[in-house]
């Protein structure tokens, strides 16, 4: 930014010593500053995206064969994401070498405890990944600066030899692009501290999230985001020993780094553990010689697997979360009374990079030891109990295959059956996968697949004092996330090893192009229902191809088909849709039936009137405040890249006064909407002339009957009765209000501070098991049952039947947690209660999800019935 062309005038003359941010350093003339490349100093602006780019261009430029520069990624809007390696002339001679080293250490062969003397220890700093998190990017400049240009400085010349530091300084350009906009959009005359001033007060969706508005900070094991793709390769390419991702946090609070809050993740090790100690020390000690306060233990723990550090932890990492303070802008007033600059926090940040960077270089041998241990440790820990996890093909392929490919990308070894095998008492299909769990990536393995990863006993027993107390918990993220549950796919958990011929999966495997022509005698095709059917039809019905949905089950040439089954009749399409279809099934992973005639042995026949239809949807999704971003980013990625759904994106401002007749389908992702009356009714004509209402969490508690009454439901409380009927100022207990107390008896200390008027427990993010209504469309694609992210405090009451179907209801309390943590008491009132609803009104449909069906874009289950109420609800 050049607003200051004052202070730019009066900072040229400053000699370069004075450029750096580590004390009483000189730095090299022939490395360019920041200040002469782009115009200002570290802190004193916060460097554009386009201006990280051309800085790292300049020193990559000055300093050839110390760095490399490598562009690993574009963003969903189209700006590079880079990393700039630096090391020593020596080691960037051969840095094709050391990358191969790297490769056989995190493979735990032999020859790697040779190579131990030889490599460097690969540190990975990694910023910004919350593009509002400013600082950080701009402390990534400086540490590149640093290393390269401090003369003589004996730490900096012991990194560029013992390490080989990957700066990764902007891992979100496009809302780190969106909050310099705004803050620029709202700055004062002078910096304005006060952090309710425009410059500081992020409009909807703000810089955090992506240009999905994904946190992508919890996307590693998911992968759904272009930027997190990209850095998973990266790290799978130099499988670094040391992992800092630097964040921001609340402008009052001080500087956070290792070791990490409890609960600590089970499957981290001592080593681990230990290493996070040295690091966290060796901060501490530069933090106190500069008199910056920090604060370790607290917070941020180390229990999800997802996030920017603990990924690439259970691969053998020490990695590491780092949080300054954020200015979120250039200054701010702190409550303390003291005032927050931004270079404060590029310094705080440069500071603790710096010197982890030194620490790893210390310890070089040891990291390397340890993290060839890890790796080592995890395939001997695959060699006890459970041996393989086995993933059957099963109804749906396309999600196992998923599965698999998903696994693979993030360097989990996984093999693909090429024959039916037996294991244990259980007889597989050829194409089962199969996950070895004696394998250096073992680690992650069961973290992502075991059903439930524990929290320690001491922790959960303080939160369970915390939430008797009505104290907010301390669980960081949500306690659940087996990607087998959240698939629906089957897994066996097998204790020996399977003799069977397999082939080794790969991430980018694409299916076959070419198609083998239908059988002579090919009249149409049924395609078997699921997320694969349901992205091919999508493409399908864009061209225009005519395709019926089965509302029944039958059978055909011997084979059960389920609801939902489509169908494509060749002598109602063109000419060459045959060739169409069949390319867009094998691109989606869909299976294809060829039939020679339409007659059905039992069941509907297949132009019986309980077939319906399809049409490509028109569909519009609520956009901006009061939309909750994440859900609203969700549902878009899940719609146009998960499906290949098109959809308009109208913010609410504007939805309110729209005519939506050209539209089939309204999506309200979770939020707190306020519809004008006029709006509402609008809404309401609109869906009974045929047009379908899809609600999720938030939205679909404004839909209920205490609302707006779009949804006969109830919402409850915490004692099941519902929110409207109870009184607002609470109802006169036993204990509290205006009934006399009888003095007689001994005083009930518990039951008299219980609150009235509560809403249920509020719980950290759990998988419930939800059972299916199997004779609804909806759920086609889909049998029995299925597990749902809940998060929060909503409970819903079932539809009465006269108001419509539930279609998925939580499981009885027996079976109702998949996993995670749901408390005891916390059971009763969620069992039986309504998870999926579909109220008719007029011609068209209100659907209601309780939760997220499209929670992170790793809910595979409960996004298949997403995308089934968009596409198949236009039939009906
Ligand atoms: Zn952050």
């Amino acid at each position: 930014m050049k607003l200051f062309a004052t202070a730019l005038f009066c900072l040229c003359a400053l000699p370069a010593a004075a450029q750096g941010l580590w004390p009483n350093t000189t730095y090299d003339p022939g490395i360019p500053t920041l200040e002469s490349v782009i115009g200002h100093r570290p802190g004193d602006a916060i460097t554009t995206p386009d201006e990280v780019g051309r800085y790292l261009d300049a020193l990559a430029t000055a300093a050839p064969d110390r760095t490399r520069l490598v562009k690993y990624a574009t963003s969903w809007e189209g700006r590079p994401l880079h990393y700039l390696i630096v090391g020593s002339k020596e080691r960037l001679a051969r840095l094709e070498d050391v990358k191969r080293g790297m490769q056989v250490l995190a493979s735990g062969a032999p020859e790697a405890d040779r190579l131990i003397a030889e490599l460097p220890v690969v540190v990975w700093l990694i910023h910004g990944v919350h593009g509002n998190e400013i600082s950080s990017s701009d402390a990534a400049l400086a540490e590149a600066y640093h290393l390269l240009a401090a003369r003589g400085h004996a730490d900096a010349d012991l990194t560029l030899r013992e390490a080989l530091v990957i700066i990764d300084p902007m891992q979100n350009p496009d809302g780190r692009q969106r909050f310099v906009t705004q803050n620029l959009l709202g700055r004062s005359l002078d910096a304005d501290p006060n952090p309710q001033s425009a410059e500081h007060d992020e409009p909807w969706p703000g810089g955090r999230v992506n240009h999905y508005l994904f946190d992508m900070n919890r996307d590693y094991f998911a992968l759904s985001q272009r930027e997190t793709q990209g850095r998973a390769r990266t790290m799978l390419e130099w499988y670094p020993q040391v992992v800092v991702d630097l964040h921001e946090m609340g402008g009052n609070s001080s500087y956070y780094f290792a070791p990490p809050a409890d609960p600590i993740n089970p499957l981290m090790t001592e080593s681990q553990r230990k290493s996070l100690e040295l690091f966290g020390r060796a901060n501490a000690t530069e933090f106190d010689k500069r008199g910056f306060a920090y604060f370790v233990r607290e917070v941020y723990d180390a229990f999800y697997p997802g996030y920017g550090d603990s990924w690439p932890a259970f691969h053998g990492a020490i990695a590491m979360t780092y949080e300054q303070a954020s200015a979120r802008g250039l200054a701010f007033a702190r409550e303390d009374g003291g005032t927050l600059t931004y270079k404060q926090g590029v310094t705080h940040h440069f500071t603790a990079a710096i010197t982890t960077a030194v620490t790893a270089a210390r310890n070089r041998e040891q990291l390397l030891r340890e993290y060839l241990e890890f790796r080592r440790g995890a395939t001997a820990l695959g060699q006890k109990g459970t041996r393989e996890y086995l993933v059957a093909p099963g109804k749906d392929p396309s999600r196992a295959a998923r599965l698999a490919r998903l696994l693979a990308a993030q360097g989990i070894q996984v093999k693909r059956a090429e024959e039916a095998f037996q294991a244990g008492s259980q007889q597989l299909p050829a194409g089962t996968f199969i996950i070895p769990l004696a394998q250096p990536a073992g680690r992650l393995a069961r973290n992502l697949l075991d059903p439930d990863i524990k929290m320690d006993d001491a922790f959960l027993k303080e939160q369970d004092r915390r939430r008797k107390a009505r104290l907010p918990d301390q669980i960081y993220d949500v306690t659940a996330w087996s990607l087998p549950l959240m698939f629906d796919v089957d897994v066996v958990a097998s204790d020996r090893v399977s003799s069977v011929r397999a082939r080794e999966v790969r991430a980018d495997e694409e299916s076959a192009t070419t198609v083998t022509p239908p059988p002579a005698g090919t009249i149409g095709f049924l395609m078997p229902w699921g997320s694969g059917a349901a992205s091919t039809v999508a493409a399908a019905l864009r061209q225009g191809i005519k395709i019926q949905t089965a509302d029944d089950v039958f059978t055909h040439a011997g084979r059960k088909y389920a609801i939902g089954t489509a169908f494509v009749r060749l002598a109602e399409n063109p000419e060459g849709t045959a060739a169409t279809v069949q390319q867009l099934a094998q691109r989606h992973g869909a299976e294809l039936v060829p039939i020679a005639q339409t007659w059905t042995d039992e069941g509907i026949s297949l132009g019986s009137g309980r077939t319906a239809r399809l049409r490509a949807p028109r569909v519009l999704l609520a956009w901006d405040a009061p939309v909750s971003t994440l859900s609203a980013g969700f549902a878009r990625y899940i719609l146009e890249q998960r499906f290949g759904q098109r959809v308009t994106a109208m913010r609410v401002s504007t939805l309110q006064n729209y005519d939506m007749k050209d539209y089939d389908v309204l999506v309200l992702p979770s939020g707190n909407y306020n519809f004008s009356d006029d709006a509402l009714r609008r809404l309401k004509d609109w869906i009974r002339n045929g047009g379908t209402l899809i609600t999720i969490a938030e939205a679909s508690r404004w839909a209920a009957r205490d609302r707006v009454g779009l949804l006969s439901t109830d919402t409850l409380l915490r004692d099941g009765s519902p929110e409207r009927d109870a009184p607002e100022g609470g109802a006169a207990g036993a204990a509290g209000g205006g009934e006399k107390p009888d003095l007689t008896k001994p005083f009930d200390f518990e039951k008299a501070i219980q609150p009235e008027r509560e809403r249920p427990e509020n719980l950290a993010g759990a998988m419930l098991r939800v059972t299916l209504y199997p004779y609804h469309w909806l759920t086609a694609g889909l049998d029995g049952d299925i597990q749902a992210v809940y998060e929060g405090a909503r409970v819903f009451a079932p539809l009465k039947l006269d108001a419509g179907v539930n279609v998925g209801s939580y499981a009885p309390a027996d079976r109702l947690v998949a996993a995670g943590l749901v408390w005891q008491e916390a059971q009763p009132l969620l069992a039986g209660r309504a998870f999926l609803m579909h109220q008719p009104l007029g011609r068209g449909h209100v659907i209601a999800f309780a939760e997220e069906p499209n929670y992170r874009a790793y809910a595979e289950a409960t996004q298949l019935l997403f995308i089934n109420a968009v596409l198949l609800s236009v039939a009906h």
